[in-house]
């Protein structure tokens, strides 16, 4: 028999919404030519193109859920919370990631103005001209900047030599609370998913209280199966979905086809002994 753990489900990928480079359009295509049979968009922080990929699944017989990746911060440090099975027209949601992305702009300029500090200038028109949306202009978009300009061979180097703690252009900002993410996903009628846990520096104490309390606040999921994730961390994070009672969720966090090393719809199914978070889905 087979298990519903089998579904190829990519529950996590960005497109030119967020910081993503292709369409929803054209990821609805690749998703589904790479096997990918039950699919949802979670752009950064916006909803704005979730009818287009709701539309274009459904025209490849592909099943959709409407979903989003919200950034919030937690303890000092940022976390990422993805939301699944929401309804993308909810005042609550709506409003509240329009607010999440409020500083995002000055934000930029900001980082702009210590790469200048290092004799990179330029950088926050350079960031513009990669953002497809300017609501939401984001630190890949510089990555790509300083790609283009030759400062960096691609885009993981520059995520170690800029953008981050203690490099130019690293500016702290406060997101979205934890508590706030959370309801604003289950107001909307979704599940609460946390993305990528093997990224976050925070200690195993620290990362302790964070299930607990997304647990106790409604959350349900944790990603286990994840680009972000290492052989070892499926294993890991299997063990903590179990631990702490959360239904597992897969997605590839696709962003580009040469910058992503996973493609949508390709990494491992989720462990059979896994509850997965689809099965929370209506
Ligand atoms: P922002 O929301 O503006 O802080 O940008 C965060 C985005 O930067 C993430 O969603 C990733 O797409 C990208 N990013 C962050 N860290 C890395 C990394 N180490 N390697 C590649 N991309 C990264
Ligand atoms: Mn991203
Ligand atoms: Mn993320
Ligand atoms: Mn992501």
């Amino acid at each position: 028999m087979s298990s519903i753990s089998n579904i190829n489900a990519d529950l996590h990928c960005h497109s030119v919404v967020s910081d993503g480079t292709l369409t929803p359009e054209e990821l609805a295509q690749r998703a589904y030519a790479n096997g990918v049979r039950l699919w949802a968009l979670t752009d950064h922080d916006e909803l704005g193109g979730q009818e287009r990929a709701g539309a274009a699944a459904h025209a490849l017989g592909m099943d959709y859920v409407a979903g989003v990746e919200i950034s919030v911060t937690w303890m000092g440090q940022t976390i990422h919370i993805v939301g699944l099975g929401i309804d993308s027209a909810h005042m609550g949601i709506v409003e509240g990631l329009r607010l999440t992305r409020e500083g995002r702009g000055n934000r930029a300029k900001l980082m702009a103005e210590q790469l200048l500090k290092v004799g990179i200038p330029g950088a926050y028109e350079g960031a513009l001209y990669f953002a497809g949306n300017h609501d939401l202009i984001s630190r890949t978009h510089f990555a790509r900047f300083l790609v283009e300009r030759g400062i960096c061979k691609d885009t993981n180097q520059v995520f170690k030599n800029y953008l981050v703690e203690d490099k130019p252009g690293f500016v702290p900002h406060l997101w979205a609370t934890l508590d706030n993410a959370v309801a604003w996903i289950k107001l909307a009628g979704g599940v609460a998913v946390i993305a990528h846990p093997g990224r976050y520096k925070l200690n195993a104490m620290q990362m302790d209280a964070l299930y607990k309390h997304f647990k106790d606040i409604g959350g349900l999921g944790i990603e286990v199966i994840t680009g972000s994730h290492s052989p070892d961390q499926y294993l890991s994070y299997g063990k903590i979905a179990q631990q702490y009672g959360f239904l597992a969720s897969r997605g590839s966090d696709f962003h580009d086809p040469q910058e992503s090393y996973i493609d949508l719809g390709t990494l491992p199914l989720l462990p059979e002994h896994l509850t997965p978070i689809w099965s929370a889905f209506h």
